[in-house]
């Protein structure tokens, strides 16, 4: 882990304290409560559904919201890196819980977004490009799982053809604002 990388880490803990959730993640918070959303994959490291009530929320890339020590594992609190504090009491480095360029994924999250898959009835992809490894297997594993596909992404993916729906084009918090109040009218 690359000691400089330390000032671009603080600077994007400072400036998500400043960041509040869009309306996308607020509808899916209410969603949760009332449709049942078992889960949410993702590979955003900001934290920003926990922020909007999310739970059960599978971070595959980490959470930049959480610190360990790259020595010993001890957990730390955001603030040591606001306030500068980046050494563990072993002398270990501070750094983010998130997966770094070249670091492999964690097994136990993979394992858990591959359950929630598999469990799934309904699986919606929110703005992924469906791309990278192995983020986009699991829209597939879905699939096969019986799960029926949702695609809300701008651009159109590889994936577009087995899905039960495709919404390109369109912002994702004004396509989940249009059709909230439709869903939640029908519990
Ligand atoms: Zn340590």
């Amino acid at each position: 882990f690359l000691c400089n990388a330390n000032d671009f880490y603080r600077m994007r803990i400072q400036t998500l304290q400043n960041v509040k959730p869009h309306i996308g993640y607020r509808i899916l918070s209410s969603w949760g409560q009332q449709l049942q959303v078992k889960s949410i994959i993702t590979q955003n490291t900001d934290g920003l559904h926990e922020q909007a009530g999310n739970i059960n929320v599978i971070h595959l890339h980490g959470t930049i919201q959480k610190l360990h020590c790259h020595s010993c594992g001890t957990m730390y609190s955001t603030d040591r890196y606001v306030e500068n504090h980046l050494y563990c009491t072993c002398g270990g480095f501070i750094r983010p819980s998130v997966v770094l360029f070249g670091e492999s994924l964690d097994p136990h999250m993979l394992a858990a977004a591959e359950k929630e898959a598999k469990q799934s009835d309904l699986f919606i992809v929110l703005g992924s490009s469906l791309v990278v490894s192995p983020a986009n297997s699991f829209p597939l594993i879905a699939k096969d799982s019986g799960a029926t596909l949702v695609i809300i992404n701008h651009d159109p993916t590889p994936l577009d053809s087995i899905a039960d729906a495709v919404i390109n084009n369109r912002k994702i918090g004004e396509v989940l604002s249009d059709i909230s109040d439709e869903l939640l009218s029908l519990q």
